[in-house]
C-alpha cells in the first residue's frame, strides 16, 4: 500500500473563510541536530549528492509525484510537484517550479556575493483534491527563506482532467461570463473582512483591486469538497507577513453563477454502494463489489461508518524525545485520541522506555529509519540496514514491531518499496511545525488544510508542537473528527 493522500472525500470543514499562514519564521535555524527536520539530510550518510530527482505514482490515478532534493549547507531545497502523462500540464507545472527554484538559487548566490553565509531554504509541496467530475485541483505551496529577512510563500494551482488532458480555468467554471464574477468578488471580500488572521492588516485599496471581478484575480483556485477556494499572494491584500490568504466560498452560494459540473448539484447522487447498510452515504466513494466467490461467500464485511463521522490521523515523526513525547502522550490521552509515531531507531535506542510508553498508551508505531537518511541516495544494503535495525530496536524496546513505514523527506522509489515489508505512509497536511516552532501556528496550519481522511504531519521533538497540540485536538473534536491511527484511516 502506498498512500500519500486519502482517496476519501468528505464534507468540507464548515468555514466561510480560512487563512493559510505559512510564515517562515525568522528564528528558523539550521543549527542543532540534523535529525530535526524533514527537509534536511543527515550528512553523515554516504557521499553527498548534489540533487536527487525521483518520480513515483500518487494515490490519485493519473497523478505522479516528482521529488527533487538538494542537500547542502547553504542553499538546500526539497521540492515535490505533480506530473502526469499530459505534456501541457507537465510544462505548466515545471514552469512554476523552475521559476521558484531559480529565483531562490539566484537570490542565494547574490547573498553570497555580499558575504552572507546564512543558509536559506526552499520547500515546495502540493496537495491533490479530487473532484466528482474526475478532474483534480492541484495546489502547490512554495515557501522560500533567503537566510536574511522574512520568508515568503506563494501558491500556484491547476485544475486538471488527467484523462482528457484538459486544464480547467476559473473562466470555465463560470461559463466564461465575467459578469458572474461580481457575486464571487463580494463573497471573497466578505470572507477577507471576517478572517481573524487578517484583522487590522487588510489594505483596503489593494484588497479591492485584488478582488475585482476579473478572471486574473481568481486564477488560483481549487474545488475542495463543497467549496471554491481562492488563493492570494502574501502581500497582495494585507500588510505584514500575515501569510498568504486563502478564502473558501461555499459552492451553495454560487449555484446561479457556476456551470455544471462545477456547481453544487443537489440532484447529483454518486453511485450507491451495493450494500444496504451504507446506502445512505451519498458523497462517499462507491464500495467495490467483492468478486471473490469462495466458501465464505455472501458475507460482506463492511465497516458501517456513521454519516458525518470524520476521521483524521495525527502523526508524530523523529522521536521519541524524553521531554516532548510524554507531553504529547498526555494531551492525546486527555482527548482519548489515538495517533501514530514514526520513530527513529537511533532515538529508540536512547529512549526505549519512552517508545514503550507510546505503545502502552495504545498508539501505532512506525519506522522512520535509523538515522533519518534520504534513502533515495543509498545503496540497497544500506537501506535494508536502516529499516531492519529500526524494526529490531522498536521491537526490542516495546515488544512489538512497527506496522508502518515513513521515509524521511517523503523520499522513496520503487527499489526502496521492493525492500520494504511495511506499507509506506506519507501525509497530506504538513504543519511545518519544525520550521515555525510556534504553538499557535500549529492550529492555523491544521485548520487551513485538514479534511476528512487527512494524515497530519507533526514532530514530537519540538516543545512548541506539544504546547500547540491541545488547541488542535480541541478544534478537531469540535469539528466532529475522530482520531485514528494511520492503519485505521481509510
Ligand atoms: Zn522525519
Amino acid at each position: 500500500m502506498t498512500r500519500s493522500q486519502s482517496k476519501k472525500r468528505g464534507p468540507w470543514i464548515d468555514v466561510a473563510c480560512i487563512s493559510m499562514i505559512v510564515v517562515l519564521s525568522m528564528t528558523l535555524t539550521f543549527l542543532g541536530s540534523s535529525k530535526e527536520s524533514d527537509a534536511k539530510q543527515n550528512t553523515n550518510n554516504g557521499p553527498e549528492v548534489k540533487k536527487d530527482v525521483s518520480t513515483i505514482e500518487s494515490a490519485f490515478p493519473g497523478i505522479l509525484i516528482t521529488t527533487e532534493v538538494k542537500n547542502d549547507d547553504y542553499s538546500p531545497y526539497a521540492i515535490q510537484y505533480p506530473q502526469s502523462k499530459v505534456v501541457s500540464f507537465n510544462d505548466r507545472v515545471k514552469k512554476y517550479i523552475d521559476e521558484q527554484r531559480d529565483n531562490y538559487l539566484i537570490a542565494m548566490e547574490e547573498n553570497k556575493r555580499i558575504d552572507s553565509t546564512t543558509p536559506g531554504e526552499l520547500n515546495i509541496a502540493f496537495e491533490t483534491f479530487p473532484h466528482a467530475s474526475g478532474s483534480y485541483s492541484l495546489v502547490m505551496i512554495s515557501g522560500t527563506y533567503l537566510g536574511g529577512a522574512n520568508g515568503f510563500n506563494s501558491f500556484n494551482t491547476i485544475h486538471f482532467d488527467p484523462e482528457s488532458g484538459e486544464i480547467i480555468e476559473i473562466a470555465d467554471l463560470f461559463g466564461h461570463d465575467e459578469s458572474k464574477l461580481v457575486k464571487l468578488s463580494s463573497l471573497v471580500r466578505d470572507g477577507i473582512q471576517k478572517d481573524p488572521s487578517l484583522t487590522n492588516r487588510v489594505l483596503k485599496e489593494d484588497m479591492m483591486l485584488a478582488t475585482e471581478p476579473k478572471w486574473s484575480n481568481f486564477e488560483n483556485f481549487a474545488l475542495i469538497d463543497d467549496s471554491l477556494v481562492l488563493y492570494f499572494d502574501e502581500y497582495e491584500i494585507a500588510s505584514g507577513a500575515a501569510g498568504a490568504p486563502v478564502i473558501a466560498v461555499p459552492l451553495a452560494a454560487l449555484t446561479e453563477q457556476l456551470v455544471a459540473p462545477y456547481k453544487l448539484d443537489v440532484e447529483e447522487v454518486l453511485p450507491k454502494p451495493p450494500v444496504e447498510e451504507v446506502s445512505d452515504e451519498a458523497g462517499e466513494e462507491p464500495i467495490e463489489e467483492p468478486d471473490d466467490s469462495d466458501a465464505s461467500e455472501n458475507i460482506v464485511v463492511v465497516q458501517p461508518v456513521e454519516k458525518g463521522a470524520k476521521q483524521v490521523a495525527l502523526t508524530f515523526d523523529d522521536g521519541p524525545d524524553p521531554k516532548v513525547t510524554p507531553q504529547i502522550l498526555a494531551t492525546l490521552a486527555k482527548y482519548d485520541a489515538k495517533a501514530t509515531f514514526f520513530m527513529l531507531g537511533s532515538r529508540v535506542e536512547s529512549y526505549p522506555e519512552i517508545a514503550n510508553d507510546v505503545l502502552t498508551a495504545g498508539h501505532e508505531l512506525g519506522n522512520h529509519t535509523w538515522t533519518h537518511a534520504n534513502l533515495t541516495n543509498m545503496a540497497t544494503d544500506s537501506i535494508t540496514k536502516e529499516v531492519s535495525r529500526t524494526n529490531n530496536i522498536i521491537e526490542q524496546a516495546t515488544g512489538q514491531a512497527p506496522t508502518v513505514f515513513r521515509p524521511p523527506y517523503g523520499a522513496f522509489n520503487d527499489d526502496i518499496l521492493n525492500e520494504l515489508q511495511l506499507p509506506v505512509v506519507l501525509w497530506d497536511v504538513d504543519t511545518l511545525d519544525w520550521k515555525h516552532r510556534d504553538a499557535a501556528q500549529l492550529l492555523t496550519s491544521v485548520k487551513s488544510s485538514v479534511h476528512d481522511g487527512s494524515n497530519v504531519l507533526m514532530h514530537d521533538i519540538h516543545l512548541s508542537t506539544a504546547q500547540g497540540l491541545d488547541s488542535v485536538l480541541a478544534y478537531l473534536t469540535s469539528e466532529g473528527y475522530e482520531f485514528v491511527t494511520v492503519s485505521e484511516l481509510e
